[in-house]
């Protein structure tokens, strides 16, 4: 059941469309790929295969690429459902076919601009977002990556490091500084580096959960790009990535989130009208009937928020506190209500027999990436106090 109230039914029917491919395909494999590659946990690209043939991968490409160019409600809407299926496999998937946008603000032509649209919509490609490095997490700007010019080309080096989808990544998204003399928003360049031209894939972490997303290092060691490979302009990177971060990145983090949420939440419910102590189901007492209202009461608050978002960014009248409200309420929110789901369950709600450990696991990295909500928190507050950011 889609659960914005406001959603139109073609939204609701693309997004029900959606989660029963993944309630067919990937469903019933959640644990074996939870567990593949020694516990590290693997993304399964046949299980994308699928979700390519249906249009949903890459589905925000606009239609004169080829793509279903649905707009950010629509693709928040198909997220939600998606992520309470899986979060993992559903960020990944949703991130890795999600950027375009930003091949377009690369000098390519118009026909190798095209190319990528195809190989992208045809699930034949991965991309990657690549700022974070082992000294630089929240404060980005402490990065070492450095590219330098070279005749007609630049010359990459550097290490990143929790790369989601790095693993699978056929392109990159490389941030490195192109100028240290200069500050972060004048020194910074995002370049766009395909696999190939020599890009090594580093140490994959083992996660506590998100599992079904692959997470590494990315390694550029004299990593040569042509001049169109920059990313909108040179030295101007971080306005770039901070577009990504701002948008789509934080709203869809908060939408794969709210999917988490909403899963566990409805496992309670489900739980707690059968499980029966002292003679009457659990959700009869009312101290666990008011933790489940309470769960409730912040999912649909948090919805509330996320899609009035949305829908504010859909109009270009959202502002920059507006989204990082949006990603510390909802991850925040949601991390309670997973936390509270173990609860309900009791001692069943701690064993992996039964899926809320895993949404309590999963929801955690939300309030990490995408800029911790502290961060956030530091945006909303410069914000409020009238401060550049
Ligand atoms: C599974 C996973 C996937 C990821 N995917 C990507 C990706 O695809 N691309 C990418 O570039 N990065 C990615 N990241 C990196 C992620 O964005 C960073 O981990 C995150 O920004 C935090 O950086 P850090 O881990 O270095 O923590 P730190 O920056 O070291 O922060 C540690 C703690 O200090 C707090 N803190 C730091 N500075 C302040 C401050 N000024 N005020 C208050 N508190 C502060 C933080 O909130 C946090 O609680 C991923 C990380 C994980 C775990």
């Amino acid at each position: 059941m889609v659960n914005y109230i406001l959603a139109t039914e073609e939204q609701k029917d693309l997004a029900m469309n959606a989660r029963s491919i993944l309630e067919k395909y990937l469903a019933p494999r959640i644990e074996e790929f939870e567990h593949a590659d020694d516990g590290h946990g693997v993304f399964s690209r046949e299980i994308l295969q699928h979700l390519v043939e249906a249009g949903y991968y890459g589905m925000g490409i606009p239609e004169e690429y080829g793509g279903l160019g649905l707009d950010l409600l629509t693709q928040a809407i198909i997220v939600e459902e998606m992520a309470k299926v899986e979060a993992g496999f559903t960020f990944s998937a949703f991130n890795a076919g999600n950027f375009f946008p930003l091949i377009l603000k690369t000098g390519l032509s118009a026909e190798e601009k095209q190319t990528w649209a195809d190989k992208i919509l045809a699930g034949e490609v991965m991309g990657c977002f690549a700022l974070t490095e082992p000294s630089a997490g929240s404060d980005a700007a402490a990065m070492r990556t450095t590219a330098l010019k070279d005749g007609s080309e630049w010359v990459i080096n550097g290490t990143k490091c929790f790369i989601t989808n790095a693993p699978n990544a056929d392109f990159f998204l490389i941030a490195a500084w192109t100028d240290k003399e200069q500050k972060p928003s004048r020194g910074i360049t995002f370049f766009f580096v395909e696999k190939e031209r020599g890009v090594k894939i580093g140490k994959k972490e083992k996660k506590m959960g998100l599992k079904l997303s692959e997470t590494s290092d990315v390694i550029l060691e004299d990593v040569r790009v042509p001049e169109d490979h920059v990313i909108g302009e040179v030295g101007r990177g971080f306005g770039a990535a901070l577009e990504v971060l701002n948008e789509d990145g934080r709203i869809m983090d908060a939408v794969c989130a709210l999917g988490v949420g909403q899963a566990a939440l409805d496992h309670a419910i489900d739980y707690a009208k059968v499980r029966k102590q002292f003679g009457k189901r659990i959700i009869d007492h009312q101290g666990l009937g008011f933790l489940i209202a309470d769960m409730q009461l912040r999912m649909e608050s948090a919805r509330a928020l996320l899609y009035q978002t949305v829908d504010a960014i859909c109009q270009g009248i959202a502002t920059h506190h507006l989204t990082s409200s949006v990603k510390a309420y909802v991850t925040d929110s949601v991390m309670q209500v997973t936390t509270d789901a173990v609860q309900v369950f009791g001692g069943y709600g701690y064993s992996t027999e039964y899926p809320v450990e895993k949404y309590m696991r999963d929801a955690k990295i939300f309030q990490i990436f995408g800029g911790t909500n502290q961060i956030q928190r530091m945006i909303i507050m410069r914000d409020l106090a009238g401060k550049p950011q």
